[in-house]
């Protein structure tokens, strides 16, 4: 059983090769594109940078000033950085429930998947 897009032989040194090999042993050429990961591991990891990776850029991007105005000295400014601590606080909370509700959805859905096709068998 061989796809009909991978060469038997490499490309480039023109040694033999298996359909299954994603890289030539020989000189390294690459024969085919590896699989993406989709396991939970990979899916946690994707899932989890993409909601938090914003965050961590919304912060850079607008250099969060809650720190420098929570140790103000003015009353006012202080309230406004505890304020800003709150609130950042809650939205990270927030984030971190809904990654893990969502990642918990895609790992049941998953094994949903898993299960009924080996069912199938
Ligand atoms: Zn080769």
């Amino acid at each position: 059983m061989q796809p009909k897009d991978i060469p038997a032989i490499c490309p480039t040194c023109h040694r033999p090769v298996e359909s299954g090999w994603y890289f030539c042993p020989n000189c390294g050429t690459k024969l085919q594109e590896a699989p993406l990961p989709t396991g939970p591991a990979a899916q946690i990891k994707l899932y989890a940078s993409s909601i938090v990776l914003p965050m961590i850029l919304f912060l850079f991007v607008t250099r969060w000033q809650g720190l420098k105005y929570a140790r103000s000295h003015d009353p006012k400014a202080r309230r406004m950085g505890v304020i800003a601590w709150i609130l950042i606080v809650l939205s990270t909370v927030a984030t971190v429930y809904l990654a893990y509700v969502w990642t918990e959805a895609a790992i049941q859905s998953q094994i949903q998947a898993i299960n009924t096709d080996l069912s199938g068998l």
